[in-house]
């Protein structure tokens, strides 16, 4: 059973995790230095633009509700976040 998922980046335990429009999860600071030379997601090397990472919180969301208990109440889990 995994603890966390890795990132595909650093190989790390992901740390302040976002995600790209596509769900894919990698280190917030990750992500940012990735598409600070690349406009495509790492994992599925589909494109990202800027302006869909609006959505970065609600994509969270669902994927921590997939592995969590997934009927918890909405709003605590994300304040933990950041
Ligand atoms: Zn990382
Ligand atoms: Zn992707």
């Amino acid at each position: 059973m995994e603890e966390g998922k890795a990132c595909p980046i650093c190989f790390e335990p992901m740390q302040g995790p976002e995600a790209t429009p596509y769900g894919h999860v990698l280190c917030g600071e990750c992500l940012r230095q990735w598409l600070s030379r690349s406009d495509k997601c790492p994992t599925c090397k589909n494109d990202v633009k800027k302006d869909n990472m609006v959505s970065v919180r609600e994509a969270i969301h669902c994927l921590m509700a997939e592995h969590g208990a997934g009927t918890g109440p909405a709003g605590s889990e994300l304040e933990e976040l950041g």
